[in-house]
């Protein structure tokens, strides 16, 4: 009887497996991707359509190059399904527009580019709690930036040597529990202390890294970590004075411009061949997070973790002392903080600074090349867009602007590099 049963149990196997394999014979059902077409340029909402194989049941999903998704909605009695797709929720340039299935060899995709304007978000990139050397726990760290700072991103960055494994896992689970696309993004960061200086860490991957500067800039350059000069003095005394790595370049994006002394460290950093975005942020110990006095304006298409990410990993971004003003800077039409490819005969640089406060005047704008300044404007008024035109020697130059407004409070943009060629 035992015997019987365990023959009819392999025949049913044998006979199962035969049938999958005969499934997997079966041509997949075939989607057809009605709208965007290919090589479309895409901005603002995209209106997908998609005709759909009546044996394919169960949801389809929606994304470019990956979240967020959105769920496709079935056209009643058709084979259609259409859903709007925000396409400033992802970065700009050439995107996958991916179809997902319940069958996977239904899945489809198109080549499409995105384009969105900029928009600035106000962010903080440096502060603690008192899983490091500040107070309180993540959950309530994030509650105050996202709801009483009113930040749009916002970075806890507790000392590295500090944290546990279980700490570890409760900084990321409270930034991804308080995250929400469109309307603030909070990335899981980490702040890697030593004696010769201090890093921050962005979305790392892990909580283990070497201690010793040369091998920490190559795990960070290896994992696509960015990474952010804290604190830095006048640069002379942190990093081995600041000196230039061409690995750590890869992955040091931003560095602490705060103050005069700071700006002197951004200088020097920038002589030595760093390619670096400025950065106002708190570093706060107590319960004020995103609150005291400096603040980074990152521009990113939309707010979602995917640009924001990308906006630090591309360094469009300024160090601001005042809270909401907005800086624009362009170099041949590339935003603050690109590096341009092909070489240029002209320089053009136009500068937008607005101050949404009727009483926060501008005072004065300076252009700096090569880390000299070589022009200023002096607005008295809240806005100003100012063009300048540069003629420079052939060979590498970089362009920012310094902002100066009548309270006092300063605005730090980001390069943008480029190389001029021979007449
Ligand atoms: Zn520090
Ligand atoms: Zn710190």
């Amino acid at each position: 009887m035992l015997r019987r049963c365990c023959v009819v149990v392999m025949l049913a196997l044998v006979l199962a497996a035969a049938g999958r394999s005969w499934g997997a014979r079966q041509p997949a059902p075939k989607i057809e991707i009605l709208q965007p077409q290919t090589g479309q340029a895409l901005g603002g909402l995209v209106d997908v359509r998609l005709k759909l194989p009546a044996q394919l049941s169960g949801p389809v999903y929606v994304g470019l190059g990956g979240p967020p998704w959105a769920r496709l909605e079935r056209v009643p009695d058709a084979s259609e399904g259409r859903v709007l797709l925000d396409s400033r929720m992802v970065p700009n340039g050439p995107q996958k527009l991916i179809v997902k299935t319940p069958n996977k060899r239904a899945d489809a995709a198109v080549d499409v580019t995105v384009g969105n304007p900029l928009q600035v978000y106000f962010s903080d990139l440096h502060s603690h709690t008192g899983y490091s050397d500040g107070v309180l726990l993540p959950s309530v760290a994030h509650d105050y930036a996202r709801n009483v700072s009113r930040l749009d991103v916002f970075t806890l960055t507790d000392h590295l040597e500090y944290v546990d494994d279980t700490e570890w896992l409760d900084i990321r689970e409270a930034a991804w529990d308080a995250s929400e696309d469109g309307k603030f993004v909070s990335i899981p960061g980490l702040e890697w202390t030593k004696k010769i200086g201090h890093i921050n860490m962005f979305d790392p991957p892990t909580n283990r890294w070497p201690a010793d500067l040369a091998g920490f800039y190559q795990a960070a350059a290896d994992a696509g970590v960015v990474c952010k000069f804290n604190h830095p003095g006048d640069g002379t005394k942190v990093l081995e004075g600041l000196a230039y790595s061409e690995v750590g370049d890869r992955a040091v994006e931003l560095m602490e411009v705060r103050r005069a002394s700071e700006e002197q460290a951004y200088l020097l950093a920038l002589k030595l061949g760093w390619h670096l975005a400025p950065d106002g942020s708190d570093d706060t110990h107590g319960p004020t997070w995103g609150s005291r006095f400096a603040w980074s304006g990152i521009l990113a298409p939309g707010l979602s973790k995917r640009n924001i990410l990308d906006a630090l990993k591309k360094r469009h971004c300024y160090s601001t002392l005042d809270r909401d003003c907005i800086l624009r800077f362009k170099v041949n039409g590339a935003v603050m903080g690109d590096i341009i490819a092909e070489p240029t005969q002209t320089v053009e640089a136009v500068v937008t600074v607005r101050d949404p406060n009727p009483g926060d005047t501008i005072d004065k704008i300076e252009l700096f090349e090569d880390g000299t300044v070589v022009q200023t404007d002096e607005p008295k008024a809240v806005g100003r867009r100012w063009t300048v035109r540069r003629t420079p020697q052939a060979g590498r130059h970089y362009y920012f602007v310094k902002i100066t407004q009548a309270d006092g409070n300063l605005l730090w943009s980001a390069p943008v590099w480029l190389t001029v060629k021979e007449k």
